[in-house]
């Protein structure tokens, strides 16, 4: 029988967007749990982890010579600096999951996905939150960062959302489950467009 979903030779990119807290990883990780084709992409930062991170899971976790060392060699589809740290995407990894098949997911600031529009094939979607109060809540519930962290984080979203028309679809993050129901709907509609050309 014919899957809804992964039927393809080789995998397709989607880069998703969305500013810090409104709910990119738990959608996306929505979409891993219920298609085996669907990866994330481990990208690389400086950063140091949260509580609950695990290195070579969440993110690969590297020291500021090692990520510039990277760079140097080439290694990076799209790097940029997000809250004074590097964050970056292995080319290696995503060409290795698409050509097994696998639709991969980059979850990018706004900055990298600007990198690769006109530059590669790729389905670009935008998260939006409901409000920034929404936002601000969901920031705060994470209870990963500090008050002053969030405030830094909520102003830069103001300028993220500036560029979501810029993506090919928007999604905005109300319900968790409608806004999951229209992504895995992307998905499903961007595979069949590719299907049988
Ligand atoms: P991001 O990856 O965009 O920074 P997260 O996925 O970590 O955001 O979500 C931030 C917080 O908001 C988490 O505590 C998550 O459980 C919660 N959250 C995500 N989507 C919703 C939603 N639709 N309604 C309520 N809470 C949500
Ligand atoms: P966080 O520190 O909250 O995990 O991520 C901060 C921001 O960096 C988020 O907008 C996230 O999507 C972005 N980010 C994560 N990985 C990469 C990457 O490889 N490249 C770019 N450009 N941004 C990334």
């Amino acid at each position: 029988m014919r899957k809804i979903l992964g039927d393809l030779k080789k995998g397709l990119l989607f880069v998703v967007s969305a500013p810090a807290g409104t709910g990119k990883t738990t959608l996306v990780r929505m979409l891993q749990r219920e298609f085996s084709c669907v990866v994330e992409s481990v990208s690389y930062t400086t950063r140091e982890p949260r509580a609950q991170e695990i290195d070579g899971r969440d993110y690969h976790f590297v020291s500021r010579e090692v990520f510039e060392q990277k760079i140097e060699e080439g290694e990076f589809l799209e790097y940029a600096q997000v809250f004074g740290h590097y964050y970056g995407t292995s080319k290696l990894f995503i060409e290795d999951k698409q050509s097994h098949g696998k639709h991969v997911m980059l979850v990018i600031d706004t900055q990298g996905a600007l990198q690769l529009m006109n530059r590669l094939q790729a389905v670009f979607i935008f998260i939006r939150p409901p409000d920034m109060e929404t936002l601000r809540q969901r920031l705060s519930s994470r209870k990963s960062e500090s008050l002053e962290v969030i405030e830094e984080r909520l102003s830069w979203a103001e300028k993220e959302l500036a560029l979501a028309p810029r993506y090919d679809y928007q999604i905005v993050n109300d319900y968790l489950e409608t806004a999951y129901a229209v992504l895995r709907s992307i998905l499903i509609a961007e595979e069949h467009r590719s299907l049988y050309s």
